[in-house]
């Protein structure tokens, strides 16, 4: 290793591979091993915590590489629970990750990048680009801050901002620490990865072969529309990316979700639910309708509830498993990017004490 490489840091390294980074370290082994049990299944987020390692080397760890570096800067609450946490990065960087209650327990929402290139017209994630990639590390640290802020949760969706197919080798190591027995022990089928289908991203999961599910986002029944509604891919056909998720389906065995945010008078109309669910029957997936969450930027409108509901009928009578979800954290910044933009300039805030 060149001088200029910096040391990896621990929670960019598989769980499996922390013995070996403390024996490096010229500590024995199974130290990596009972760090590996306090961060993942005991919650610590520093050394500190882990009270049967040396002191000496807690110290000297706490001083050279603390084991969490995002701050949280900002914190919301909505009425129904739903709590969003806004996590500064050590260059400057900001990422949202939000815990939200429901009847099946607790869903950590977290985030894959800093903005997102797809650029989807009704997103506020992406009005201005990707900034970076999140590390395995960056992604991980939401988990662990959400947890030490709420407690345990059932479910994880890679739903918050960025698009996990732009930066899946990152997406998906930080999935292997939370599956991996050695890591959390966190079930595979209770954790969704939600992507617009990016080339190469459905295979890739297919390849890596664990039974997480998928949430395609659609958002329109054909081509030119979904091409102005989720620029980011223009070049390619709904058809194809559905084709590719179906072999996931076959791959993994996990039905998987369609997304569509309703839009009134854009992708909401009886035509359009009957042109969706041309493109849907026979495949294995079950769709689920999302009231578009106003971001004041936009020119959107959300359709009124009878015609949600209409569309929603539509697609039921023609066969199709149809979920019209309510609006979860409407008060509080809650559609995708949105605390960030709002907080974009404020003063950072002190680090959550540990
Ligand atoms: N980049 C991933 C994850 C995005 S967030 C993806 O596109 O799938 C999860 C879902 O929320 C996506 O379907 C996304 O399109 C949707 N979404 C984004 N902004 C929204 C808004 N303002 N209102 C409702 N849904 C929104």
């Amino acid at each position: 290793m060149s001088d200029s490489t910096p040391a990896p840091r621990l929670l960019d390294l598989h769980p499996r591979d922390w013995p070996a980074w403390f024996e490096q370290r010229g500590a024995p082994g199974f130290q990596g091993r009972n760090a590996a049990r306090w961060v993942f299944r005991r919650g610590a987020t520093s050394w500190e915590e882990m009270t049967d390692l040396p002191a000496g080397l807690r110290a000297q760890l706490e001083a050279e590489q603390p084991l969490i570096t995002a701050v949280c800067e900002a914190r919301s609450e909505a009425e129904d629970g739903a709590v969003k946490l806004l996590l500064r990065l050590p260059d400057g960087a900001s990422v949202e990750a939000v815990g939200m209650p429901g009847t099946m327990g607790r869903t950590l929402c977290l985030s894959s990048q800093v903005g997102c290139a797809v650029r989807c017209a009704f997103c506020a994630s992406g009005m201005e680009g990707v900034e970076r990639n999140l590390s395995r590390a960056e992604i991980l640290e939401q988990a662990l801050y959400l947890r030490r802020e709420q407690g345990e949760f059932q479910r994880i969706v890679m739903m918050g901002m960025g698009e996990p197919g732009h930066n899946l080798d990152a997406v998906l190591a930080a999935l292997d620490s939370l599956i991996d027995p050695e890591g959390m022990d966190f079930a595979a089928r209770r954790i969704t990865l939600s992507t617009v289908g990016p080339k190469g991203a459905l295979e890739q999961i297919a390849r890596w072969g664990k039974s997480i599910n998928l949430a395609l986002s659609v958002h329109a029944p054909d081509d030119t529309l979904r091409h102005e509604l989720v620029p980011g891919v223009r070049k390619r056909s709904l058809a194809e990316t559905l084709d590719e998720a179906d072999r996931l389906f076959a791959a993994t065995g996990r039905e998987y979700t369609v997304e569509y945010v309703l839009l009134a008078g854009v992708n909401d109309g009886n035509e359009q639910a009957s042109a969706l669910a041309a493109q849907l029957r026979g495949r294995r997936c079950h769709i689920n309708l999302i009231p578009y969450n106003p971001v004041p930027e936009f020119g959107f409108q959300r359709p009124e509830l009878p015609d949600q509901e209409a569309f929603t009928a539509r697609l039921r009578q023609a066969g199709l498993s149809v979920t019209l979800r309510r609006s979860l954290g409407r008060q509080t910044d809650a559609a995708c990017g949105q605390l960030r933009r709002r907080q974009r300039n404020s003063p950072p805030r002190p680090r959550f004490s540990a």
